[in-house]
């Protein structure tokens, strides 16, 4: 029985990762969850699953969350810090980071800390933080498992690999639901046009990312510390159909592929299976019915954001940092309809271009530049239009 605390459950990757557990009830058992506002979401998980305990960051639904929860001797804490806390939970054997953006850095600091073994879900951690958390990986001696779909087919990939060293690494892109659009066409679309995303069912800001290829430019930088890749041998390719997950070119030019449909749940179901592997959670791929898979190379003048995630993964410091920041700001001020689409690039380059990049050897050090990056952009939304 593998014991697991699910970060961000309520999310979709979070009620992704209740489904594996649901498929599994004689290898899985929930001990903690963790959710941001929806307590309603929480208390029915939590009622489901008896974990020891549930966490709320929303301080201010603590009561009603308490409340759904009386009488079932399951604990409830609120609060950052207590979501933090989540991981001394035992006993416990590894965390399934699902919150989304930067916010999930410090909880997955303290997993590794507590060497728990990290299904990483939460790409932000790696974008914000890489060089700290491989330090901290590599210190501990802990598992760091993709849950990210691409990550989990470079990981499954690799392991063709034996002592052979990677030449390159190909993640595909389903370009989102914008591939086709025109520059004009781009500046007038809508949040629900952008919520709308042509194969995956994610959350929202992953959703909007992968209209902008931000999530693609994410996850360069993700493939760069997970893999130990320079930028130059990580290559993104678009293939509309999401059918090949990534792939991984070996030196004699053989290229290895990972296939299957578009669901969550088999990438989150391996990196809790690893490294074994457990009945299949969805039907088998029917490469019939996918009848054709079609490739494409990506369109960085339309889409920008490629370029500024490949540019900020290469400075490295504090720039990715800096990028994430930026981005979380942009695309929630998108979603909120005060400013357009095409100010969500337009507002990253101009943070990026207001910082010196910089060093900086703490998690505490990286919150501030998060913190000011995001002051920066927020003060840079009112000359922006919707
Ligand atoms: P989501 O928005 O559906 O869920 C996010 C979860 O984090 C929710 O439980 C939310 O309550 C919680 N949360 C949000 N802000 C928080 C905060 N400040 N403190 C504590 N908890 C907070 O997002 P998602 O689509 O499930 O994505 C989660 C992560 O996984 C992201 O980093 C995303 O990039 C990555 N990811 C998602 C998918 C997918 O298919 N959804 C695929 C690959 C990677
Ligand atoms: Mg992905």
């Amino acid at each position: 029985m593998k014991n697991i605390a699910i970060l961000g459950a309520t999310g979709s990757i979070g009620c992704s990762t209740l489904e594996v557990v649901r498929n599994n009830p004689d290898r899985l058992s929930v001990r903690a969850l963790t959710g941001g506002k929806n307590w309603q979401l929480l208390a029915k998980q939590a009622l489901e699953c008896h974990p020891d305990l549930v966490v709320i960051a929303d301080k201010s639904a603590y009561g009603d969350l308490k409340n759904a929860l009386s009488g079932s001797q399951i604990r409830v804490e609120a609060g950052d810090e207590a979501i933090v806390a989540a991981v001394e939970v035992q006993p416990l054997d590894a965390v399934v980071a699902a919150i989304v953006g930067s916010a999930g850095l410090s909880p997955v600091m303290a997993a590794i800390d507590k060497g728990l073994q990290i299904c990483l879900a939460n790409k932000e951690t790696l974008v914000v933080g890489g060089s700290l958390v491989m330090q901290a990986v590599k210190r501990a001696g802990v598992d760091l498992l993709p849950v990210d779909s691409e990550h989990s087919a470079i990981f499954q990939c690799l392991q063709s690999a034996q002592t052979n060293p990677l030449h390159k690494i190909i993640i595909t892109a389903s370009g989102g639901p914008f591939r086709q659009f025109s520059s004009g066409q781009l500046a007038a679309v809508t949040p629900e046009q952008a919520l709308k995303h042509p194969n995956w069912d994610m959350g929202g800001k992953i959703t909007i990312d992968s209209s902008t290829l931000m999530n693609k430019g994410l996850e360069v930088i993700e493939a760069h510390w997970l893999f130990n890749a320079a930028y130059d041998n990580i290559e993104v390719v678009v293939h509309p159909q999401s059918i090949i997950h990534s792939l991984v070119e070996f030196s004699d030019g053989s290229v290895i592929a990972q296939l299957g449909w578009p669901d969550m749940k088999l990438p989150i179901q391996y990196a809790l299976s690893w490294p074994t592997r457990w009945s299949p959670p969805l039907p088998p791929l029917d490469l019939a019915k996918v009848a054709s898979m079609t490739f494409e190379p990506p369109d960085t003048t339309r889409f920008p954001c490629l370029a500024y995630a490949y540019e900020a993964g290469r400075a490295g410091g504090i720039m990715p940092c800096v990028l994430n920041a930026a981005n979380e700001i942009a695309v929630a001020a998108f979603l909120r309809r005060q400013i357009g689409f095409m100010s969500i690039p337009a507002i990253i380059r101009k943070t990026m271009d207001s910082f010196s990049n910089k060093q900086v050897t703490t998690v505490g050090q990286l919150l501030e530049v998060d913190a000011q990056a995001r002051e920066t952009a927020t003060s840079l939304l009112s000359a922006e239009v919707a």
